[in-house]
């Protein structure tokens, strides 16, 4: 779909938000499905490669890491870049679905910390441990040195090689292994771009260089 006919979507289903050609931006209220609202500006320029810079403006959400907001930039925390890639080749096929299921979410999640004093769901860390638990996350296993090695593998060569021994080491083939999950899971991997692979390398660079040290004799 054309993003001119998605942000038309978005208008016609959030009536407080408005669309403002000259930046390329969705500015206004956000209401959420119980009746809150957030003041939001949603920067379009990334998208669709990656998901939209989006700004609460309404001073309610204080600009701190661990409430989800980049201190340096304002803008809202949602998840990693390379998730955000696979999400929206996967099951976030619009802004719509964008705004939807990732920002009203997200939006809701803050209320209830407001009320709360917690977070409803579980989120990635910030930094470089956030990186590395979203890619364990992709491929559902837990060994940083296996992920680390697979995304240099991804960035490196074009293809999915599926007759190959499944990398969670099951010892069954990858097309196998789990019915066919972790195929499917390593295909996600191979929709991240390789300069978002490449680039989230260096997160790992720090866990294997200790894991190196502490496994060294
Ligand atoms: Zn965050
Ligand atoms: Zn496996």
């Amino acid at each position: 779909m054309q993003i001119s006919d998605q942000i038309d979507d978005v208008l016609c289903r959030h009536r407080g938000l408005y669309y403002n050609s000259k930046n390329n931006t969705l500015e206004g209220e956000l209401f959420l499905p119980d009746g809150d609202g957030y003041s939001i500006y949603m920067e379009l320029d990334l998208y669709p490669r990656f998901f939209p810079t989006v700004y609460e403006t309404g001073g309610r959400i204080p600009h701190k890491m661990d409430r989800h907001i980049y201190p340096d930039s304002g803008s809202c925390c949602f998840t990693t870049r390379a998730k955000s890639q696979v999400l929206l080749k996967t099951s976030i096929k619009s802004l719509l679905e964008f705004i939807d299921e990732i920002v009203v979410r997200y939006f809701e999640n803050n209320s209830y910390y407001e009320i709360n004093k917690k977070y409803f769901s579980d989120e990635y860390s910030h930094g470089d441990n956030g990186i590395i638990e979203g890619y364990k996350d992709i491929l559902g296993i837990n060994d940083t040195i296996k992920a680390a090695r697979l995304i240099l593998q991804a960035a490196k060569a074009p293809k999915l090689k599926i007759h190959q021994d499944c990398y969670c080491g099951s010892g069954k083939r990858l097309r196998k292994c789990k019915n066919g999950s972790h195929l499917n899971q390593l295909r996600q991997l191979y929709l991240i771009d390789k300069d978002v692979l490449k680039n989230d390398m260096l997160a790992f660079k720090d866990a294997i260089d200790t894991y190196m040290t502490e496994n060294q004799d």
